[in-house]
């Protein structure tokens, strides 16, 4: 495996960044996850686009040209000979003396990492997965796509414990926010698909936004609205999505079946379109 730091393609086990890198120091930083799916980068504009807003919000400097980024992407993909994989893109501000401040000078940091990855079983796609809620207990701006991923890590261990696939954050209000890391869907019982409007409160999911798109193409209806833990037991169907999940059924909330606890043809219709729309097979 072959990753990239700052300017040079090393050896996976030999990558890494400095002890006073912010991005250790602080979890002042902010990434991306871009998959590779038959050997093509899903949605590369618009996670380069969402990097450029994280970055623009917290002041970070972009570390290369987007377009040179583009370049190492590919570089990074080559060199692993990735056909099915996660591409991991850190930026943190840099290296510097402690101190909260930013730095006058600031040389952002540029890692990035390949891993091949499976995405789901076939199971998983075949039965639909597991999630429970947990309370949201995050900051008040998690648009921004921040390495500072404490209280998600915590959500999918609580999640792991249950033996569920996935943590729907809940918001004191009882509205569900997102999963640890994806974004959630559910169908109600008139055929509507619902998700959360993008706002300070949860990450505008690349994925989310191309399923909304292509949800507009194939006419299906949908409301980017808030909805309870209650609406989510109650609804014909339920999702997740993300880059490493793309569209995937959930079939089981807080141990209760989720329709009639199969995954739902609007999820399967959704999945095939991304899949599509990225231009390779369902890898899995
Ligand atoms: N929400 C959160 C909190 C995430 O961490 C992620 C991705 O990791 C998502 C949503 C899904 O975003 P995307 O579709 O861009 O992968």
């Amino acid at each position: 495996r072959i990753a990239y730091v700052n300017g040079r393609y090393v050896p996976h086990g030999e990558a890494s960044v400095h002890v006073e890198d912010r991005g250790f120091q602080f979890a002042d930083g902010v990434y991306e996850v871009v998959t590779v799916v038959g050997g093509k980068l899903a949605d590369e504009e618009g996670h380069l686009a969402r990097l450029g807003r994280s970055l623009g919000e917290l002041q970070i400097p972009w570390p290369v040209k987007p377009a040179v980024l583009k370049v190492i992407m590919r570089e990074v993909v080559r060199r692993n000979g990735a056909q099915n994989a996660l591409l991991y893109i850190q930026v943190n501000r840099g290296v510097a003396p402690r101190d909260f401040r930013f730095p006058a000078n600031p040389r952002p940091s540029l890692v990035l990492t390949c891993r091949r990855t499976k995405f789901q079983t076939a199971r998983q796609l075949a039965e639909g997965v597991p999630c429970v809620t947990v309370p949201d207990i995050r900051w008040l701006r998690r648009d921004i796509k921040s390495v500072a991923l404490l209280a998600q890590v915590l959500a999918k261990q609580k999640a792991v414990e249950a033996g569920a696939f996935e943590a729907w954050q809940v918001d004191p209000d009882g509205t569900v926010t997102e999963g640890s890391s994806s974004n959630a869907w559910i169908v109600t019982a008139d055929g509507v698909l619902v998700t959360r409007p993008a706002s300070n409160l949860i990450l505008n999911g690349i994925t989310r936004q191309s399923i909304l798109r292509l949800a507009g193409e194939l006419g299906i209806p949908f409301e980017e609205r808030p909805f309870t833990v209650e609406e989510a037991y109650a609804a014909r169907e339920a999702f997740i999505s993300s880059a490493s999940t793309f569209a995937l059924p959930v079939t089981r909330l807080d141990g209760r079946s989720i329709g009639d606890g199969t995954p739902g043809p609007l999820c399967r219709k959704l999945r095939q379109a991304y899949m599509e729309y990225v231009g390779s097979p369902d890898p899995v």
